[in-house]
Parts: C-alpha cells; sequence; structure tokens
C-alpha cells in the first residue's frame, strides 16, 4: 500500500538564508515514514514531505499517545555529515513507547531512517557556523479509541529542519525562574520520557515566565525541595570541586545524552561528580549553574529568581566548566577532537 499524503511544498535550499536560521519549521523534501497495523510495522521509507489526513477518534488526540525525539546533523570543516549519539536517541524512543504502550519501532531501524533522512535532504544541512539540521522522530497512535486505551494502528516519522545556532551572539548565561506553584513531573509519571503532552502541560508556566523576561522555568519536585530540570533541558550545579545533576531515580526527570556525556566528560576533568538530589538551598552557595540538551548543548546560568529575589550565579557570567565541556563537546561532535566513547556517526558527505 503506498502511503498517501497532500504534498507541502519543500523551500528550494537556494532561497533558504542560512545565515539567518531560527528555530521553525522549513520544509525539506522527503521524510520517512512507517505504518504500524495488524501487530506489525510497514516500512514505507522515504516519500515526497506531505500531510497526511488522520481519524476524528486518533489515539494520539484523545488520550496523547504521541512521542518525539531530537537530534542533530551537523556539518564539520572536512564536509563530513555527523550524528551524535543516536543511537541514546533510538534507545529512548523505545523506552517510551514502552511506557506509553506503543510499539517499538525498531532501533536498528530508527537509525537506518535518521541516516537516510538526512541524506535524502542533504542540500539542507548548514554549514556548522550557520546551525544544523534538526532532526525530529515522531511516533502517534493513528487508529480510533473511544474507551482509554492504546490504539491499534500508530504511525511513526522521521522530518528535518535546517536550524540556526543557538546562541546567535555568542555563547551567553540565561536568567531563568524557579516555579513554586507549577511543577513538570511527579515521581513515577512520564517526565522521563518525551511524551508530547509533557511540553504541552509547560507551555503556559512558560509563558508567564517568558513575560517576566526570564528565558525559561527551573523545575522543582512536587514538594518544592530539590531541582528536577529547566523546560528542555537538564540541570547541573558545581559548587568547588563538586558538580551535581539531579538524579534519575524518581523517573521526574528526562535522561538527556548530553547529560550523561557531561558526566563522562567531568570525572575526566577530575571533579567529583555525580547525580543526587540537588536542594533548593544550594542555589546560593553555587559556583555556577549550566543546562545540557541537543539544542544549545550547555547553557550556562547567570541568574535565577526565587521567591522574587534574584539570585546571581557565580559572577553571572559563563562559568569555567560550562565553557570546558561546550567546547570539548562541540569539538568531539564535529570530530576536532577524540571520540573515546564512540558518540559520533558520520553518515556521508554534503
Ligand atoms: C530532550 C530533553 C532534554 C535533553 O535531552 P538531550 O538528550 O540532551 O537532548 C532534557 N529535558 C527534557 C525535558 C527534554 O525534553
Amino acid at each position: 500500500m503506498a502511503f498517501e499524503t497532500k504534498p507541502i511544498t519543500p523551500v528550494p535550499p537556494a532561497e533558504i538564508d542560512f545565515d539567518n536560521l531560527g528555530f521553525t519549521f522549513i520544509a525539506t523534501e522527503k521524510m520517512w515514514v512507517a505504518e504500524y497495523a495488524g501487530g506489525k510495522w510497514t516500512t514505507h521509507g522515504l516519500v515526497p514531505i506531505g500531510e497526511f489526513w488522520t481519524h476524528p477518534a486518533a489515539g494520539a488526540l484523545h488520550y496523547g499517545q504521541a512521542l518525539f525525539e531530537g537530534a542533530k546533523a551537523r556539518l564539520n570543516d572536512a564536509g563530513e555529515i555527523v550524528l551524535f549519539r543516536i543511537v541514546d536517541n533510538a534507545r529512548r524512543m523505545a523506552e517510551g513507547c514502552r511506557r506509553l504502550m506503543m510499539p517499538v519501532y525498531e532501533e536498528g531501524e530508527f537509525v537506518e531512517a535518521v541516516n537516510q533522512t538526512v541524506l535524502a535532504n542533504k542540500a539542507y544541512v548548514p554549514t556548522d557556523e550557520q546551525g544544523a539540521l534538526y532532526i525530529r522522530p515522531v511516533m502517534f497512535a493513528s487508529a480510533p479509541v473511544l474507551g482509554v486505551k492504546p490504539a491499534e494502528e500508530y504511525i511513526f516519522l522521521v522530518f528535518v529542519s535546517p536550524v540556526g545556532p543557538y546562541f546567535k551572539e555568542g555563547f551567553s548565561p540565561i536568567r531563568l525562574k524557579i516555579s513554586k506553584e507549577f511543577h513538570r513531573a511527579v515521581a513515577g509519571g512520564v517526565g522521563c520520557v518525551k511524551a508530547a503532552g509533557n511540553y504541552a502541560a509547560g507551555m503556559y508556566p512558560n509563558s508567564l515566565a517568558k513575560a517576566d523576561g526570564y528565558a525559561e522555568i527551573l523545575y522543582l519536585d512536587a514538594d518544592n525541595k530539590h531541582f528536577e530540570e529547566v523546560g528542555a533541558a537538564n540541570f547541573f550545579l558545581r559548587k568547588g570541586e563538586e558538580l551535581a545533576t539531579p538524579s534519575l531515580d524518581d523517573k521526574t526527570i528526562l535522561p538527556g545524552y548530553t547529560r550523561d556525556s557531561v558526566l563522562q566528560l567531568a570525572s575526566e576533568e577530575g571533579l567529583n561528580v555525580g547525580a543526587r538530589d540537588v536542594m533548593l538551598e544550594e542555589l546560593a552557595g553555587a559556583d555556577e549553574c549550566f543546562c545540557t540538551g541537543t539544542a544549545a548543548v550547555i547553557t550556562p546560568i547567570g541568574s535565577v529568581e526565587l521567591d522574587g529575589a534574584e539570585i546571581t550565579i557565580g559572577d553571572g557570567g559563563v562559568g569555567k566548566f560550562s565553557q570546558i565541556f561546550y567546547d570539548q563537546l562541540n569539538a568531539i561532535m564535529l570530530k576536532e577532537a577524540e571520540d573515546k566513547y564512540g558518540w559520533v556517526t558520520t553518515i556521508g558527505k554534503k
């Protein structure tokens, strides 16, 4: 069976202003599609990017069976298109599928889907200074359900879109706001997976923080005692030689692989590093805080608002290790530094 879509016209690469990319959808040429029905996946592979209709009772629309991933393809100076820890995206999506009772798209197939989609759209991969080709795998329940239960049919797709560099005016610290009113996740819930609904729930608190001039909310646990993470990035706090990040034990925190990479690099730097409860009271004495994620790699935190007071972190500038890890990770990602852990894959040349 062919997969029918209503075509979306791709933006020709020649018409894209690669030096002024933001983070918005730009239609590229191809997407990858697979359909799950009758207990098995049928992969259609690369198809022209297009819209498709779904069922009015589709499980994704009513009960939120929808999950996504995020990754980047970058172009290094040697003209190679490189991916970072893509196997970890595959594994994380599989874990999310199990939690939301969605069918797993086999991890090797996932990686193949990403590689093929990037290569089919390689004319859209910006140079490193201009940004990256953002990769968005998504899965959602497409078949009708009425009672609350897993749907029987799903669609998996991968599309890509060129995005600009996160720090346009250089690497700079952000201001965050702590919310004691809003929480992102509860212990045992779905904070640990990229369930679409988690991000819907964050939009309102985020809009309030933005209206007050903050970049994002720094979330606490439901008892307002310790830190969890930032809207879509993990949190780190350093005091002296100790670097700490909230632990994943309660399943409230998304297990970012930028977080995991920093944990590994930090022990090589000789820091006493670990995952534990990072308490609210520790903020005042912190030497540096930063957050981590695919979008920005490392984002230094300059100040945090708590109960109406602004707490400056360190000297308010870019912390020493924020800079070190930012430089190290970027160098590894672009194959300018040794890739000891086998994080990077080269999938082709532009
Ligand atoms: C995606 C995401 C992160 C960062 O994960 P990476 O694998 O480092 O990109 C952190 N927190 C949340 C809530 C996320 O959705």
